[in-house]
């Protein structure tokens, strides 16, 4: 079990790292949260004014940035160049802007190539859009979990009401859906089911079965 590692990919506000981190944390291996990799490399481009179309700057910048997660007291937190930016990563600002930047070849590239350092020789659970596909080819057990979009802009909106964001649902579930669009639609390892993923639609379910089936499938990997 040390050593298993676990892709879960799907659409945007779909459940995925709340229970990747609950699947880590009860199999004893670590997680990694692809998106806040490319939210931090979205908050360096809106604070250094790159254009967020031009690819080879984009690319340059992220030469010179160093992104980091580190195990902290209350879940992962997110580093860019030294700073903790674990809450500016997601602002509306941000989340507005990260699939302009994740669509760019040389932007994921450095992500997925960063992501396999992080995940080489260890068990670990991942969370993204293409992580069955590309950057744990051969996990042992892939999962892409959906939930209607307006099932998951409720959610959000929960969340949200809990960290004082007022934006309304209707405002939300745009945001997710528009960002669903881009990040499906495009080029560069677009979001998409692997052909040997397990697919869960969590719309009807609880977080604790969602992560209870996830790692039920898990042990029987094992075994
Ligand atoms: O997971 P999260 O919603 O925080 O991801 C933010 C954005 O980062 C996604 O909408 C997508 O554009 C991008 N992303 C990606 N590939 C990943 C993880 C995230 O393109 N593996």
């Amino acid at each position: 079990m040390k050593t298993m590692q676990i892709a879960i990919d799907g659409p945007a506000a779909a459940g995925k790292s709340t229970v990747a981190k609950i699947v880590a944390e009860q199999l004893g291996i670590i997680y990694i949260d692809t998106g806040a990799m490319y939210r931090a490399a979205t908050l360096k481009a809106l604070e250094t004014g790159v254009d967020l179309s031009d690819s080879q700057a984009l690319s340059d910048l992220l030469t010179r940035t160093d992104i980091r997660l580190e195990p902290g007291d209350t879940g992962q937190r997110v580093f860019l160049d030294g700073t903790d930016v674990t809450e500016e990563i997601r602002s509306d600002k941000v989340t507005r802007a990260v699939s302009e930047v994740a669509a760019h070849r040389g932007v994921r590239s450095r992500m997925v190539k960063l992501q396999k350092e992080f995940a080489e020789g260890r068990g670990v659970v991942m969370d993204g859009r293409d992580i069955g596909i590309h950057v744990l080819k051969e996990a042992d057990l892939k999962v892409f979990m959906i939930a209607s979009a307006e099932e998951r802009a409720r959610r959000r909106y929960e969340e949200n009401q809990i960290r004082g964001i007022g934006t309304p649902i209707t405002d939300l579930q745009a945001e997710i859906e528009k960002r669903d669009k881009m990040d499906s639609e495009r080029k560069e390892s677009p979001l998409v089911q692997a052909a040997d993923a397990v697919l869960i639609d969590t719309t009807a379910l609880t977080v604790p079965e969602v992560a209870e089936r996830i790692v039920r499938l898990a042990k029987e990997r094992a075994d």
